[in-house]
This record gives C-alpha cells, sequence and structure tokens, in this order.
C-alpha cells in the first residue's frame, strides 16, 4: 500500500482519555503507593497481560499448581463484568479478588489498591494479577507489580507482536502460548520469539502451552519463583 493511503493520528489527535498526562501521572503514584505496599508485606505481585482467550488463566491455574506448595498465593482478576475465570482460579486453591470493570479494558492502580485492602497481605508470598484482555493499554498503566509477564497465543497469528510493540517493552517474560496449534494457525513460534526480542531484547521468551502444563515451569524459573 502506498503510505499516502494510509491516514494517520497525528499526536494527541485521537480522543482518549486514558493518555491524559495528569491521569497517567497519577496511576503511576499509586502504583508506586502499590509497590511499596507490598515490598514491606514481601509479597511479589505478577502483572499477567494479553489478548481475551491468549491463555492467561490457564497458565495461572497452572503456574498455581505447580507453586503453591512453595508459595502462598493469591490473585486479582480483572474483568469487564464476569467473574468466570475467578472461580476458576479459585478452584486451585487460590484466594481470588475478582475487579469488575465495567467499560474499561485496563486495570489501574487505583482498583488494585482497592483490591488489595481485600487480601491478608501479610500471609501472602505471590500475587497474579490478571489484567484484563487487552494488548494496548495495559502497558500505559503500571499497577504496581514487581514483574510483567505477556501472554500472546499463536492463534493471534504471524503479526501479533509487530502489530502490538508497546505491550512488551516492560514485560520481564512473555509465554508464547498454545504450540500445539502453531503449525494449523502457519505460525512459526520462533518467528514471534525474534519479534518480541526485537522489541525487548531483556525480556525471557518462553513456549508453552496451558492445556497440558508444557513450559509452565521455564515461566516459573523467568519470573525468578
Ligand atoms: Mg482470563
Ligand atoms: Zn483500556
Amino acid at each position: 500500500m502506498a503510505d499516502s493511503e494510509v491516514v494517520r493520528a497525528g499526536e494527541g489527535e485521537v480522543y482518549d482519555v486514558e493518555l491524559d498526562e495528569n491521569i497517567l501521572k497519577a496511576n503511576r503514584e499509586l502504583a508506586e503507593e502499590n509497590q511499596n505496599l507490598l515490598k514491606k508485606n514481601n509479597v511479589v505481585a505478577v502483572d499477567v497481560m494479553g489478548s481475551i482467550g491468549a491463555g492467561k488463566t490457564s497458565l495461572i491455574e497452572r503456574l498455581a499448581d505447580q507453586l503453591s506448595k512453595r508459595y502462598r498465593i493469591a490473585a486479582l482478576k480483572g474483568d469487564l463484568t464476569t467473574t468466570i475465570d475467578a472461580e476458576m482460579i479459585r478452584r486451585h486453591g487460590v484466594e481470588v479478588v475478582p475487579i469488575n470493570t465495567g467499560k474499561e479494558c485496563h486495570l489501574d492502580a487505583n482498583l488494585v489498591r482497592k483490591a488489595l485492602k481485600r487480601l491478608p497481605l501479610n500471609k501472602i508470598d505471590l500475587l497474579f494479577i490478571e489484567n484484563v484482555g487487552n494488548l494496548i493499554c495495559p502497558a500505559e498503566f503500571p499497577l504496581g507489580s514487581e514483574k510483567r509477564l505477556v501472554v500472546i497465543s499463536v492463534t493471534e497469528g504471524p503479526y501479533m507482536v509487530v502489530k502490538h510493540p508497546f505491550i512488551f517493552l516492560d514485560a520481564e517474560v512473555v509465554a508464547i502460548n498454545k504450540i500445539d496449534l502453531a503449525s494449523a494457525m502457519g505460525v512459526e513460534i520462533k518467528n514471534l520469539r525474534a519479534d518480541v526480542k526485537k522489541v525487548n531484547p531483556k525480556s525471557e521468551v518462553v513456549f508453552t502451552n496451558g492445556r497440558t502444563g508444557e513450559g509452565v515451569n521455564r515461566i516459573a524459573e523467568a519470573l525468578g519463583l
């Protein structure tokens, strides 16, 4: 396509309250408070981000199974209106605080701060925060977690990383999930990994299958757990 055919939004041209600098600054300050609170209680928090259907919940369930002997685990689960995922995670013996965002497509530090008040933080070692399924704005809203895990699935196609680079910038770990479906999807997982590494060379990229648990131990290792 010729470059001149593309309509390009100028800086700040798209109306989006989420990109208001004051809101982002207020969020960063609250994220810092969350981080201090978590540190004081020796809680390691992991913000789990990725599209709807990438497999965030399944991977949290598998991680909970693998790690529950060594850590006291809790979870915050962001969703628009449902608690389906929260209940799935709860079945693994994890204390879960569901967060419903209504129409908002991401968690923010204020919601996380409210949810943290519902947890006995001094009795928790590890906290998974499953963000709302979305690849775009969660990147703009730090929550105060110590680590960030981005989950992508081969079912999102071969170009998903190059199309959504920002979510990968601050991720310590990226899980490329549903690898058993890669050939059916015509996706080369090595290429996806190369795309992630190009955006964020410091990230650890692991291949996983949330259904079987394959590779989940490598997520834990990469997170330093
Ligand atoms: Mg989920
Ligand atoms: Zn959003």
